[in-house]
């Protein structure tokens, strides 16, 4: 039996340049992509926040070059954006943005739905698409939010997944990072959304009985439903709704 303690006392950044320091370095800039994406998305890291590249490389015991390469990264994924001359940014998503995102969201998922349908659903798509289900509404009883919003995006993630489109899958895999991003403001919106598990399980109910029509209409409702929530957060366009108001102001230096 293998003891693999997590991370007990180890440095951050790896140490002892010894031998592959190109690997180290590309490690080290996943680590950084993944640990920050993770703060991104859990809001740590609020929309406006800038992140400063000199604080993590110090937080990270390294060179600029790592982090810079890791930040890249999640301004690819849509996660950050960067300014020349002012630095990177966690995006503030305004009302055009998320309009964008949900006709991107609409267009892949309807797709791969499509497709889905065309080859029949995998068991085992059924059986995971259940047990996010029963997840969800776990979550729900418990009014874990986060957990509400982590098995929504699974949901969808799976039968996009299930298309077998390794190229659905990777534009859906950025938008959902996206839709994360969203949902940041979203969460505690969600409380009394009682509607929110039953359109699920009607996607599900129409996607298991093949039945195409149906299912991209529903998908259709549920989309539009979740961006008239988000709209209602983000309030009237002509005030400039964006995010970070309803946080409370721009964060402009974030690092812990
Ligand atoms: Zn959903």
């Amino acid at each position: 039996m293998s003891t693999t303690e997590p991370a007990r006392s180890r440095p951050k950044a790896a140490r002892g340049a010894s031998g592959a320091p190109q690997v180290r370095k590309r490690t080290l800039s996943s680590v950084i992509t993944t640990q920050v994406r993770r703060r991104i998305v859990d809001g740590s890291y609020p929309p406006g926040a800038q992140l400063n590249e000199v604080e993590l490389a110090r937080q990270y015991s390294t060179s600029r070059g790592p982090v810079r390469e890791g930040l890249q990264r999640l301004v690819q994924e849509g996660l950050l954006v960067s300014h020349p001359h002012r630095g990177i940014f966690v995006p503030v998503l305004a009302y055009d943005d998320l309009n964008d995102l949900f006709v991107a969201r609409s267009a892949v998922e309807r797709a791969a739905m499509v497709e889905v349908l065309a080859h029949g659903v995998p068991a085992a798509t059924i059986a995971a698409l259940e047990q996010v289900l029963g997840q969800m509404e776990l979550a729900i009883q418990a009014h874990e939010w986060s957990g509400v919003v982590a098995a929504d995006l699974r949901f969808h993630e799976l039968i996009v997944e299930a298309s077998g489109s390794p190229r659905l899958t990777r534009m859906h895999n950025t938008l959902s990072g996206e839709t994360r991003l969203g949902f940041n403001i979203l969460v505690k919106s969600l409380e009394g959304q009682e509607d929110y598990l039953e359109e699920h399980r009607r996607i599900f109910d129409l996607l298991a009985s093949g039945d195409q029509e149906g299912l991209l209409a529903e998908l259709d409702n549920h989309l539009s439903s979740g961006l008239r929530t988000l709209h209602k957060q983000l309030g009237d366009p002509a005030d400039e709704g964006h995010w970070h108001d309803h946080k409370g102001g721009v964060h402009p230096v974030v690092t812990d």
